[in-house]
């Protein structure tokens, strides 16, 4: 099964591809982790990328796709994937086909703006213990402390809501015609990501499996 999660910024990607993965027995593959795993390990392009992004550009779809190439030969790999935060628009996702052939289903994370405005500037997190927060959904016991360590938390510079909706904005306009495209392939489904995590999990498997 080759799968493909798409989602605004805080729509709860990275949560659902990890249940993915466990229930459906398939690797769950973060591009963001991967380039991290290779600078990480210090290889060849772990030290091209880490330049680049100290240089505050982007890692090109070049170095991304030779990767995932790599990425999918791997053993755990064998039943099948899913992407998660990739492709990120049309060209990427017309590059990813080269490499994995047709896919499954593509699953779009639907949530409202608003709703990711008020996950992600409630963000908290602990800067000792890294433990996470949120002001409304989850605070700790005392405001503004780690509940496990004492430590004053602290909010992520980009949590803020101009930045927030700025990168809604970006998503909505690469994302658009992305989603386009794999609607006219007929893979494309779209689930709600407001609620219960488990419930939304289960929206999920039913298109999956339906
Ligand atoms: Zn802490």
């Amino acid at each position: 099964m080759k799968l493909v999660l798409v989602g605004c910024p805080g729509a709860g990607k990275g949560t659902q591809a990890e249940k993915l993965s466990k229930h459906y027995g398939i690797a769950h593959i973060s591009t963001g982790d991967l380039l991290r795993d290779q600078i990480a390990r210090g290889t060849e392009l772990g030290k091209k990328v880490s330049k680049i992004m100290e240089e505050g550009g982007l890692v090109s779809d070049e170095i991304v796709s030779s990767m995932l190439a790599e990425r999918i030969k791997d053993e755990d790999c064998k039943n099948g994937y899913i992407l998660d935060g990739y492709p990120r628009n049309l060209a990427q996702a017309e590059g990813l086909e080269a490499i994995t052939g047709p896919l499954d289903k593509v699953i779009c994370i639907d949530v409202d703006d608003n709703v990711i405005v008020d996950r992600m500037t409630g963000r908290r997190s602990c800067p000792n213990c890294k433990e996470m927060y949120h002001i409304k959904y989850n605070p700790p016991k005392v405001e503004g402390v780690c509940d496990d360590c004492g430590t004053k938390l602290v909010q992520r510079k980009d949590d803020n809501e101009e930045t927030v909706l700025n990168r809604l904005k970006v998503y909505h306009e690469t994302t658009a015609p992305l989603i386009e495209y794999y609607k006219g392939k007929g893979i494309l489904a779209t689930v709600k990501g407001v609620g219960d995590i488990n419930e939304i999990f289960a929206e999920i498997c039913r298109v999956l499996e339906g």
